[in-house]
């Protein structure tokens, strides 16, 4: 699964809309057990009560999901220089590639076979290895 851009400017945009924080939990805070999640503008007047693993991860989330989509963010950056440099050395690769055949095609006037150890004949064989390799 990735995280695309505009999934990221939506989470974005709900956590700049979300008090800054930071966000706290008092654990226990209610009689019945409830944690108290509190979003830290107004110590107790912005705040809501749930289980104590919920107010946990509420609480942790406004920090951590900025951090996870910078993290994001970077690594998309990563990921276009590294298609870039992919689609770049993509294209170098298939110009040597035609330059190797185009080379081959010409036929070389040696007709020896590579055990002979005539070298055009053994760059001749490696060549043909090479471009076997290449997919299609
Ligand atoms: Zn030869």
């Amino acid at each position: 699964m990735t995280v695309d851009r505009d999934a990221r400017t939506r989470l974005r945009a709900l956590c700049d809309k979300a008090a800054e924080g930071p966000w706290f939990v008092e654990h226990g805070a209610r009689a019945d057990g409830l944690s108290r999640v509190d979003d830290g503008r107004q110590h107790g007047l912005y705040s809501f009560y749930c289980e104590a693993h919920e107010a946990a991860f509420i609480a942790a989330s406004r920090e951590a999901v900025p951090e996870l989509l910078d993290m994001v963010d970077a690594q998309a950056k990563d990921v276009d220089i590294w298609k870039d440099k992919a689609k770049f050395r993509l294209a170098r690769a298939e110009r040597a590639e035609a330059a190797l055949q185009a080379w081959l095609d010409l036929g070389l006037g040696c007709t020896c076979k590579p055990d002979s150890g005539c070298a055009a004949a053994i760059v001749r064989e490696q060549t043909i290895a090479v471009l076997a390799e290449v997919p299609k």
